[in-house]
């Protein structure tokens, strides 16, 4: 079942395009993560689900119910932003029980909420506390039961976890992501942060300049990005210099590598100029040169080496190509030292290409 459907949806601020044509369909009970650059229209998005904001142009329905037009307080949304935003003269029990208190909820069932509320984010015990006496972690899980206590239709979150250190910050991921899949609630997430929307989401939102690139599981969008926007912005990417050699094959250097997604809406001649774009964990270093299918040797020097705990990333020049490019080996594989020769293997199967210049 589809439970918010947002269609062609166009926003303006003077002359800003925030929304341009704007598509998204969540399905009941799924939480997607809008991700993008800075400024690219994910807060605009999500205020207009919430109805803070309305589009110029476009629809957008909860529940196979049109509520483009309807205003926020007329609808069925619980909504945590980045700064908690709780009521400090409000103890934790007090703020939990605002919504339902405003929807005049009776007393009995109040105070059930509440008291069922809190245990779900696991602050049980602080109920009577106020929000300066609690941490940032608790106060934004307060904010977070102050939204689920209204039993809303959909929840959003505005970049919840922003103000949070990091180690907090990986809890309450994993907690939201528990509770939202025990309450099965439709919820649209966030976030910049793309290894949080890799981590919680059913599926990621890929937004840039107000559209939507891509949308699909975290796995569809890291593997295999609709274009070079998505492949540059989750994750990061080596990039090589190429020339087109078939209908699904480059060159680089001396030697063909065939690829799997070459972007581009005419096919490209052969011996035109590309950008292929490679990830640092299909990079490996070799001993010997090799060239088979989906895979490429080329010959650098390491230039650096970072230790990361489960894996290192080395910084390889490549002699040819005079292009550096990370690699990332496990903790298990032997490591190079400064000033090793080394061999580059790509595994270009999914590598990503596009037009140079
Ligand atoms: P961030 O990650 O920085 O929060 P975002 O992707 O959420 O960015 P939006 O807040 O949706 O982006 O903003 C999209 C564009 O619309 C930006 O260029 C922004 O400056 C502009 N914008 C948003 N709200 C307003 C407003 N109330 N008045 C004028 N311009 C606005």
């Amino acid at each position: 079942m589809t439970a918010v459907v947002f269609e062609k949806v166009r926003k303006t601020f003077g002359a800003t395009v925030a929304l341009e044509a704007f598509d998204l369909t969540m399905h009941a009970g799924e939480l997607v993560s809008l991700l993008g650059p800075s400024g690219c229209g994910k807060t605009t998005a999500l205020r207009i689900a919430a109805g803070f904001e309305r589009g110029d142009s476009g629809t957008v329905s909860v529940n196979e119910v049109d509520l483009t037009n309807r205003p926020a307080h007329k609808r069925n949304t619980g909504m945590v932003f980045q700064s908690y935003s709780l009521f400090p003269n409000l103890s934790v029990a007090d703020n939990v029980d605002f919504g339902l208190r405003t929807r005049k909820v009776e007393k009995a069932e109040r105070r059930r909420r509440v008291h069922e509320t809190l245990e779900l984010v696991q602050l049980g015990d602080l109920a009577p506390r106020f929000p300066h006496q609690l941490s940032g972690g608790q106060q934004q899980r307060v904010a977070l039961a102050r939204a689920l206590a209204i039993r809303p239709e959909v929840l959003l979150l505005d970049e919840p976890l922003s103000a949070l250190d990091a180690k907090v910050r990986g809890t309450l991921r994993d907690e939201i992501r528990r509770i939202q899949s025990e309450l099965k609630i439709t919820t649209l997430f966030v976030t910049h942060d793309q290894e949080e929307a890799l981590a919680i989401s059913d599926r990621v939102g890929v937004m840039s300049n107000g559209r939507l690139e891509q949308i699909g599981t975290p796995v569809e969008v890291y593997r295999h990005p609709a274009n070079a926007f998505v492949a540059r912005f989750v994750g990061s990417m080596n990039e090589l210099p190429g020339t087109v050699a078939g209908p699904s094959a480059i060159r680089i250097g001396e030697l063909i590598v065939p690829v799997s997604t070459i972007v581009s809406r005419t096919q490209l001649a052969t011996g035109t100029s590309v950008n292929v774009l490679v990830r640092p964990e299909d990079l490996s270093l070799g001993a010997e040169p090799k060239s088979f299918l989906g895979a490429l040797g080329v010959m650098g020097t390491v230039t650096s080496l970072s230790f990361q705990g489960a894996a290192s990333l080395v910084g390889v020049q490549l002699e040819q190509q005079a292009r550096l490019v990370s690699v990332l080996l496990s903790g298990s594989t032997s490591h190079p030292t400064l000033g090793d020769k080394v061999q580059v293997v790509i595994d270009a199967k999914h590598a990503v290409c596009e037009l140079s210049g």
